[in-house]
């Protein structure tokens, strides 16, 4: 670069100095505006902004590639009914380490794990699983009320989002029950169409714990009608778009993402697998066509549940394993999307940057 401006420098002619730097200009701004996110994060990095996993606080800088939505284990029985965990630890780590494994060896550092409390969240395998894998885990505090409010607890319909956020800031502050584990951003669940009373309660109670700890609101969300529902309650409540996620952003349609992304909103296309492959990479181009990639975050959305047969507990793979967990992403999407034309700093953007920024939290 500095030879090309030398060089520019002893020409005479002016109408071609500025021909010339108008050419490098042209050269220069899509390299600056892919490298933007880069130079944002570095100062990030330089005023201390951390995400919180389940060992511990981690600076930003040296994660890897980041998966920003999936699950470990869920128990899909039911709010209060059993108590959890059903499967024993061991069986569990049996079953699920070498798949975290593989992943640190392709290149992960992070995953976002986003099992709410009452659907089995279990924050001990998860710790475990970080501490023999090398794989960084992030938990959540928050409930989930979409599915009916199977997943609610009896006393998320009494108190007031006051204390529900309490409830959760105690685990924000003090860990887990006793575990001393953290959580490191709120997760939420909505059905379809806007808000319900009970569905506002919690995002106010995610409101008033954001506001305090600036954890990031990743909400599951039914379709682009509560979404929308969700954007206007937390600008009504003072808080920018860009402190939400929009879980499973693939139900909505590509008009509703564009609004919300052009708002600030993160698009979280989750569930990526290899039957639906195609409509994803569409969606992806479409965000892509519209300027929209740095809003975008995209999942495999897999877990095992806990399945009973006949009294015997096991751990099943979301799918029944027609797509290996956690591995479609780096083995079919992004290949696709390289041959499409995007470039390495397009990929590095979906899968590091905006993760990062997401989640991330200042000091
Ligand atoms: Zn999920």
């Amino acid at each position: 670069m500095e030879s090309i401006l030398r060089k520019r420098h002893f020409q005479s002619n002016k109408e071609n100095q500025k021909r010339s730097w108008l050419r490098l200009l042209k050269f220069l701004i899509p390299f600056l505006i892919l490298s933007g996110s880069v130079f944002l994060r570095a100062q990030e990095e330089a005023k201390g902004a951390f995400i919180v996993t389940v060992t511990g606080k981690i600076g930003l800088e040296n994660l890897g590639n980041i998966l920003p939505h999936e699950h470990v284990t869920t128990d899909f029985l039911g709010a209060e009914i059993a108590p959890q965990p059903r499967y024993s630890k061991d069986n569990a780590i049996t079953t699920i380490l070498p798949h975290l494994k593989n992943l640190k060896e392709k290149g992960y550092g992070l995953f976002f794990e986003c099992t709410p409390n009452y659907i089995g969240r279990d924050v001990e395998l998860l710790k475990a699983l970080s501490e023999l894998s090398g794989l960084k885990i992030v938990t959540n505090t928050g409930y989930y009320a979409a599915v009916n409010k199977k997943f609610l607890p009896k006393h998320a319909y009494t108190e007031s989002s006051e204390t529900l956020a309490q409830l959760w800031e105690k685990e924000w502050q003090e860990g887990i029950g006793d575990t001393g584990i953290r959580p490191g951003f709120i997760k939420l669940g909505v059905g379809k169409g806007p808000l319900d009373a009970i569905e506002e309660k919690l995002l106010n109670a995610a409101l008033v714990l954001h506001k305090k700890s600036g954890l990031q609101m990743a909400m599951h969300t039914g379709d682009g009608e509560a979404a929308l529902s969700e954007y206007q309650i937390i600008t009504k409540a003072g808080v920018d778009g860009k402190n939400m996620i929009w879980v499973h952003a693939q139900n909505g349609k590509d008009k509703e993402r564009i609004a919300l992304a052009k708002k600030g909103v993160w698009i979280s296309l989750d569930g990526v697998s290899s039957e639906k492959m195609d409509s994803y990479v569409t969606m992806i181009r479409i965000l892509k066509e519209n300027q929209l990639l740095s809003r975008l975050l995209i999942s495999h959305d897999n877990g095992w549940g806990v399945e009973d047969e006949k009294g015997t507990i096991s751990l099943v793979p979301f799918d029944k394993g027609k797509n290996v967990p956690y591995q479609t992403i780096h083995e079919v999407l992004l290949p696709r999307l390289q041959k499409m034309g995007f470039t390495k700093a397009e990929i590095d953007l979906i899968t590091i940057e905006n993760p990062i920024k997401a989640y991330s939290l200042k000091p």
